[in-house]
């Protein structure tokens, strides 16, 4: 496999880019707080900032609000124009922005330099950088090593604060960088729409953690090879410094993040490690209060970090027992009369929603369905089929996920259909045995009936407490 140079394909390298009296266009200012970021940083670095964003305002009016009236800040939203890309010196492209946009086009042809919020975190920050990538478990991978670095942090700790960033919740990306001192650590999940950007400033981390590959968001990368691409500037363009080596951390399980450690091992000025749960002591799988083999082997990356930076398994495993995981990440919600009620609203794949059914030896209850994007549930019906007591069907996609649970021959699960997400709770507490597990793993997106994965998260979160009050 050959890295594709990004550089003249996506126009001139931003990496000497000075903003002060530049004219920048944000491109896609979205509703997760990225672009009021960066329009807010570019602002405070003395550049006249465009922001321009194709929705409706009616859809962006929080991120509007923190930007109106602000000086050297000009909304332009409703729609992109080729006018205001040749205005601009400099363009930051919100990397959900696809690359055959037409605004890109336009910029490539102009000459015009693009950069992103992640590149000119990478150019700005003074402390060294963990980045986290891979198709699944980078958010927790990536909060479990803050978490460790900062909780079991040795005595003569080499490093001063941890901050977490990147995709990981709202957390601010540059408003950080006022903050963050030298000797700082910063742990920042990356996706594959970020990583190649940092071709244009040929900038990577000091350690950077595969944790695994699969093919994901082939909407966007076409094929898995090229996915696969995307990710690794993470590690092709980490600094190498013989006295102060880089570390690169790959997944024993997986055969792309092998390949990488072959391809990177033996280099001067860099560490390779490998990571597998099987590596774990016995005294650090008991203190994971997360469940399933995956989060072991999140644990393990982590701790291979972590154990780079001196935190030893003894301090990790006192501290364990309270981290807390993320929200509508297999989040224990509540137990009740001895049934635990799991929220995996997140799992908008049959991949992930495959995944947390192997993370449970106990009989369980799934709550799946949802909107439909056209996703195979051949696999996901094996799983149901051979893994489920009780599979509860809700949504758009319930109908096809039924019919993959009983084309299996072998199928051991009862099929039941609700119309509401209440129901579907409902009806999953009343098929559940003390010791049981009732979980929320949709398989599916949500927008059939919520606004995004969190909402559902909450909604069963909120239904699951109602149980609780009524049962007591
Ligand atoms: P990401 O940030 O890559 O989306 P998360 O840490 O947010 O990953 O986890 C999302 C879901 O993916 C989890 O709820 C779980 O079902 C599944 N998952 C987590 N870690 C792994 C892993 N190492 N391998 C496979 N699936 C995983």
């Amino acid at each position: 496999m050959q890295r594709p140079s990004w550089q003249g394909q996506w126009g001139p390298s931003s990496a000497q880019l000075e903003l002060k009296g530049k004219t920048v266009l944000v491109l896609g200012l979205g509703r997760f707080g990225g672009g009021v970021d960066a329009a807010l940083f570019l602002a405070r670095s003395g550049s006249r900032v465009i922001v321009s964003d194709a929705a409706r305002p009616e859809t962006l009016q929080q991120s509007l609000a923190q930007l109106a009236g602000l000086e050297n800040i000009d909304l332009r939203i409703g729609q992109h124009r080729p006018a205001d890309v040749e205005e601009a010196d400099l363009l930051l492209v919100n990397p959900a922005v696809p690359d055959e946009s037409p605004y890109l086009a336009t910029a490539r042809a102009l000459g015009r330099p693009i950069t992103t919020a992640v590149n000119l975190f990478f150019q700005h920050c003074p402390a060294r950088i963990i980045g986290v990538t891979g198709s699944n478990g980078k958010s927790t991978t990536a909060a479990l090593i803050a978490f460790l670095l900062e909780k079991a942090r040795p005595q003569d700790a080499t490093y001063g604060m941890v901050w977490l960033s990147g995709n990981i919740g709202n957390i601010p990306l540059l408003g950080l960088l006022d903050q963050i001192r030298p000797e700082d650590l910063v742990v920042l999940e990356l996706s594959s729409f970020q990583i190649p950007y940092l071709e244009l400033i040929g900038k990577g981390p000091k350690v950077a953690v595969l944790t695994n590959l699969t093919p994901n968001h082939l909407d966007r990368h076409k094929t898995f090879e090229a996915y696969c691409l995307a990710k690794e500037p993470l590690f092709a363009l980490q600094p190498l410094d013989p006295k102060d080596p880089a570390l690169s951390v790959f997944n024993q399980e997986d055969p792309v993040g092998m390949e990488w450690y072959r391809r990177y091992s033996g280099q001067p000025g860099r560490f390779c490690r490998t990571f597998s749960p099987d590596q774990l002591s016995a005294e650090l799988t008991h203190a994971l209060p997360l469940p399933g083999r995956i989060n072991q082997a999140n644990l393990a990356a982590a701790m291979v970090v972590a154990g780079h930076f001196s935190v030893t398994d003894q301090a990790a495993a006192m501290v364990l027992p309270a981290f807390k995981g993320l929200p509508h990440r297999l989040e224990l919600v509540a137990t009740i009369d001895g049934v635990r009620y799991y929220n995996d609203s997140i799992a908008t794949t049959p991949e992930s929603a495959i995944a947390a059914l192997e993370a449970f030896e106990q009989p369980k209850i799934i709550i799946a369905g949802g909107s439909d994007k056209g996703l195979s549930y051949q696999a996901f019906g094996q799983v149901v089929a051979k893994r489920a007591k009780v599979a509860v069907l809700v949504g758009a996609t319930a109908q096809r996920i039924a019919e993959a649970i009983m084309a299996c021959p072998d199928n051991q699960a009862k099929i039941i259909f609700v119309k509401t997400f209440e129901q579907a709770v409902y009806l999953a507490s009343q098929n559940a045995q003390p010791g049981d597990v009732v979980l929320l793993s949709p398989a599916s997106a949500s927008f059939d009936m919520f606004d995004n994965f969190q909402q559902r998260g909450l909604e069963f979160a909120r239904l699951v407490r109602q149980l609780a009050t009524k049962t007591s």
